[in-house]
């Protein structure tokens, strides 16, 4: 199966798709943690990127399309893909189509994560403290919602019309959503 976690920065799509590989087995896609591996391995690639992350804009499509691609492989071996992250345009999520029909499968649903803002700035803090991401500041972490309201925002009518899109309740407990995102994929 091969799904999307969809949301805003902070909606928990990343500790979601963690529960799901542990219960699952399935492999997660994270085109955020690929990029700051990147950065972490002092790469050329890191040193392109780690700008235009720390300012929380969207690195280009051509970047991310290519990691997602090196990576299906693995995915499809392992049973199952959740894409986390990705993808944050609609060029992106037309690469996705593209790339997966080329493999004989498909996005079987996407399942976005509704959580309401004054929740997503509380979680960012936490994480700030937790994790220390250099795009967890508040300058950033505005930056990062604008982008995903302007730019990635415009994928719910796009998944809408091909009638995977499962809108579910993101507040809340891990645990309760984890649940709530199990029923969404058995049903
Ligand atoms: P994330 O860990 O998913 O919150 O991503 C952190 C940052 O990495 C984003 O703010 C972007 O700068 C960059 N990034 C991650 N995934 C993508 C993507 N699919 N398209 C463009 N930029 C991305």
């Amino acid at each position: 199966m091969n799904i999307v976690l969809f949301g805003p920065p902070g909606a928990g799509k990343g500790t979601q798709a963690k529960t799901l590989v542990a219960e699952r087995g399935w492999v997660q896609l994270s085109t955020g943690d690929m990029l700051r591996a990147a950065i972490a391995a002092g790469s050329d690639l890191g040193k392109r990127v780690k700008d235009i992350m720390d300012r929380g804009d969207l690195v280009s499509d051509a970047i991310v399309i290519e990691l997602i691609e090196e990576r299906l492989p693995e995915a499809e071996a392992a049973g199952g893909a959740i894409f986390d992250g990705f993808p944050r345009t609609v060029a992106q999520a037309e690469a996705l189509d593209q790339l997966l029909a080329g493999r004989g499968t498909q996005i079987d649903k996407v399942v976005r994560l509704v959580v309401d803002q004054a929740e997503l700035v509380s979680r960012m803090e936490k994480r700030a403290a937790e994790e220390g991401r250099s795009d967890d500041t508040v300058e950033a972490f505005k930056n990062r919602l604008d982008t995903y309201n302007a730019q990635t925002a415009p994928l719910i009518p796009y998944y809408q019309a091909q009638d995977k899109l499962a809108d579910l309740d993101g507040m809340g407990g891990i645990k309760d959503v984890a649940a709530r995102i199990n029923a969404a994929l058995d049903a």
